[in-house]
């Protein structure tokens, strides 16, 4: 039986003393009812979260990791210094990485690998433009973003990885994907794992982002293949936060 997780991803946004009120915030009200919670917090702040969070069952994430192990890299940070803080997750290829940094499909699939190299579950965005959408390319989309990733690093990678789905014509924009075309694509990427591993297929946390809110989250999280959520606006606020984790199943 899958658990469930819901991530925060806070993005470039805040600053220290925002950071801080926001970890103590989730924490305080953090209540546990089985599902797994993350926050994916500014790398400069893993330190000062990462001892806030200590003790409690909220678990620390980044939002990127190089494609490197090590050496002339400006500016990128090693899966192995996001060891040296604990972190338990990495964000792959998020459409933001992917669009404004041009992180291609290779590039995402040797981040994926540097985080397991690392034992940190990597979490691999995949998802389609409007425009792809609309000109019925979304299932190829999907397929090349997934496929780069099961070439470099194998269908038995993902026992290790998390998949969220994430359509970018609705991340930030608050428009969000009904819960039939979430379930939908959640489906086939399910089915398409499982023609390769049906075991893997099966227990493969796949989540949904793109404006999750708390007054949508319950019907979202209630799709048969949808198994919590990629929140990015919305882990902003910990009450919100905090309510779309109490909506998992
Ligand atoms: C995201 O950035 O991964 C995301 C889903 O953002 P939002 O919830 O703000 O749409």
């Amino acid at each position: 039986m899958r658990k469930a997780l819901v991530v925060g991803n806070w993005k470039m946004n805040g600053v220290r003393s925002d950071a801080t009120d926001l970890a103590a915030a989730i924490k305080t009200g953090f209540e546990d009812n089985g599902a797994e919670i993350a926050v994916c917090v500014p790398s400069v702040y893993f330190s000062e979260i990462g001892s806030l969070l200590a003790g409690s069952s909220i678990l620390l994430g980044s939002q990127n990791v190089a494609e490197h192990d090590s050496g002339a890299y400006t500016g990128e940070i090693s899966a192995k210094m996001l060891n040296d803080f604990n972190c338990h997750f990495a964000i792959v290829g998020h459409s933001e990485r992917r669009s404004y940094y041009n992180d291609s499909n290779e590039s995402v699939a040797r981040r994926y690998n540097q985080s397991l190299s690392q034992g940190i579950t990597p979490i691999l965005c995949v998802g389609e433009t409007l425009e792809q959408r609309e000109s019925n390319e979304t299932f190829t989309v999907i397929d090349q973003q997934l496929d780069a990733v099961i070439d470099l690093a194998g269908i038995e990678s993902f026992a290790k990885a998390v998949i969220a789905y994430e359509p970018v014509w609705a991340i930030g924009t608050g428009k969000v994907a009904t819960d039939d075309q979430a379930q939908e694509v959640h489906a086939y990427i399910r089915n398409k794992l499982a023609q390769l591993d049906a075991g893997i297929a099966e227990n493969m946390q796949i989540l949904y982002g793109g404006s999750v809110k708390p007054g949508n989250a319950t019907a979202l999280f209630a799709m048969p293949d949808i198994d919590g959520g990629l929140i990015g606006g919305a882990s902003l606020d910990g009450d919100a936060f905090l309510s779309i984790y109490q909506s998992t199943k």
